[in-house]
């Protein structure tokens, strides 16, 4: 592979950057429904959670095409139509029970000590513009999330597709953090764990690749064909120098 510049470095939140094997969805929920119970929005969890992952499962598989996110807060509003209650999705009601999930989130969420380090060298030594692209239906939870490890300092831009509107693997999300880097694709290295969202939506945006996975996880899922393969991100300062001086 030839020499090559790069400039700017984009990661993925989940599994990238964050480690989220101890995200336990049901207790997210449960913190939504108690909140809501709290504004005297009553609904046994059991029947809140089915209605809730119903509606959650049908408005992704009509987004499936078009790669829009459907909101997280719209989510909510359509669960609690279904049981006669009429909200807004930017209703504080709402507002506080998504806060409530994101809340739980975060305390759930799992860092390796070495990432500051690494953001830092990455930041200040090797002057990388340095960008965040995550599919997450409620941005509030990836911020907090970086809050608490004190990492959002060492990003010019959090991409996120309950901001933006369009999830990865759509151009269009990948396309937002060029425009909020002020970077061109070929000299932009993206990193993530997902072949499809990831890898694929990187290398159709035209910029380079690595991915970050371990040997065990969704073998059978392929690997995307990226222009580096890494089991942790620890290794990621030598797989960025042998992209930029080619093996
Ligand atoms: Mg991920």
């Amino acid at each position: 592979m030839s020499k090559m510049q790069i400039k700017a470095i984009l990661f993925d939140f989940a599994d990238t950057l964050i480690r989220t094997e101890k995200f336990d969805y049901d207790l997210c929920l449960k913190k939504t429904q108690e909140s809501l119970a709290n504004d005297n929005v009553t609904i046994p969890y059991e029947e809140f959670r089915k209605i809730y992952f119903d509606i959650r499962n049908r408005l992704y598989k009509e987004a499936e095409d078009s790669l829009r996110e459907p909101e997280f807060c719209l989510r909510l509003t359509e669960t609690l139509k279904h049981f006669g209650y009429s909200f807004k999705p930017k209703d504080a009601v709402i507002v506080r029970s998504a806060d409530a999930f994101a809340d739980a989130f975060v305390q759930m969420m799992q860092m390796e000590p070495y990432v500051p380090k690494l953001l830092q060298q990455l930041k200040t030594e090797d002057k990388y513009k340095i960008g965040l692209v995550s599919n997450f239906a409620y941005s509030p939870a990836v911020k907090k999330t970086l809050e608490r490890f004190d990492l959002a300092k060492y990003f010019d831009a959090l991409i996120i597709s309950g901001d933006v509107g369009w999830r990865k693997p759509s151009l269009k999300i990948f396309k937002k953090a060029l425009q909020a880097l002020h970077a061109k694709a070929s000299e932009t290295v993206f990193i993530g764990d997902s072949p499809r969202h990831d890898i694929e939506g990187a290398k159709n945006s035209n910029m380079r690749t690595i991915l970050v996975k371990k040997a065990s996880i969704n073998e059978d899922e392929g690997f995307g064909n990226p222009d580096r393969r890494i089991l942790e991100l620890k290794e990621l300062p030598k797989a960025l120098s042998e992209l930029f001086y080619g093996s």
